[in-house]
């Protein structure tokens, strides 16, 4: 898997720092509002590895009515103001 858009210096919400407390579920992400914890999610939830998708064939910009199984092995992140990761497209 190719992706556009690393920070290879860090990313901005990397300097955020964690406002969890260690064992206090109530004041720990989720339940609590740690940028830090939350960006991190995002961070995770962007895929590693190739995958497949399933999309309609087009042809002449119609779809046929086919569908067809691609492989996808490049996505570009997209980034949100302290540079988290607010989605990714292929
Ligand atoms: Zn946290």
């Amino acid at each position: 898997m190719k992706i556009n858009g690393l920070k290879p210096d860090g990313a901005l919400w990397e300097n955020i720092k964690c406002c969890c407390i260690k064992g206090d579920v109530e004041h720990s992400y989720p339940l609590s509002e740690c940028k830090h914890c939350k960006y991190n999610e995002c961070w995770l939830s962007v895929p590693q590895d190739d995958f497949k998708v399933k999309e309609p064939e087009m042809k002449d910009d119609k779809p046929t009515g086919n569908i067809i199984t691609r492989t996808v092995k490049e996505i570009t992140l997209v980034r949100g103001s302290h540079e988290d990761v607010i989605g990714w497209n292929f």
